[in-house]
């Protein structure tokens, strides 16, 4: 089954679903991981809240009953937040669950409520056929310099290995 982070990494590079995806995993990316983590605990040690473990894949926190909650430090990569949040919906919808999605940003202090249209569906069935071929490809997809090459975990693995063009 595709996590929700291999969701968000097919909207922000299909090369780092790949790396990702084949167990290449960078230190930084893990720290990033752990940082978020972090991040929710500290954030909602008080409130009341209701784990449900999405086929052994990811979690989800079900607070108030009608949103499942997700936090990020900032809103630098919101598009792809809100695909990873459509994502969860869309798979709680198929087990007859539906909620809406709510994304806390620290950094900027707001938030955004996420609901799932019949399009973003769509959107989301097309994304998953993707990232299974994306996946069984043998080699990774080709370089592509993006803006957010830079800040990536995978930078000097992508830009070492292929030169800097
Ligand atoms: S460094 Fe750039 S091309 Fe390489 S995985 Fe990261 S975002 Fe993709």
């Amino acid at each position: 089954m595709v996590s929700g982070v291999q969701m968000q990494y097919y909207k922000v590079c299909k090369r780092k679903l790949w790396l990702f995806s084949k167990g290449i995993a960078m230190e930084n990316e893990h720290e990033r991981v752990m940082e978020g983590k972090i991040l929710h605990e500290r954030a909602y040690p008080r409130l009341e809240e209701r784990e449900i473990l999405v086929d052994g894949t990811f979690k989800l926190d079900v607070l108030d009953g009608e949103y499942i909650r997700e936090i990020k430090i900032s809103s630098k990569m919101s598009e792809a937040d809100r695909f990873q949040m459509l994502y969860y919906l869309y798979e709680l919808k198929k087990r007859g669950i539906e909620k809406k999605g709510l994304i806390s940003y620290t950094k900027e202090r707001k938030m955004e409520e996420v609901v799932l249209t019949p399009k973003d569906e769509q959107a989301i069935e097309k994304a998953l056929k993707e990232i299974y071929a994306i996946v069984h490809q043998p080699s990774p997809p080709p370089l592509k310099k993006l803006p957010y090459c830079t800040k990536c975990a995978y930078y000097e693995f992508c830009f070492a290995i292929e030169g800097d063009d």
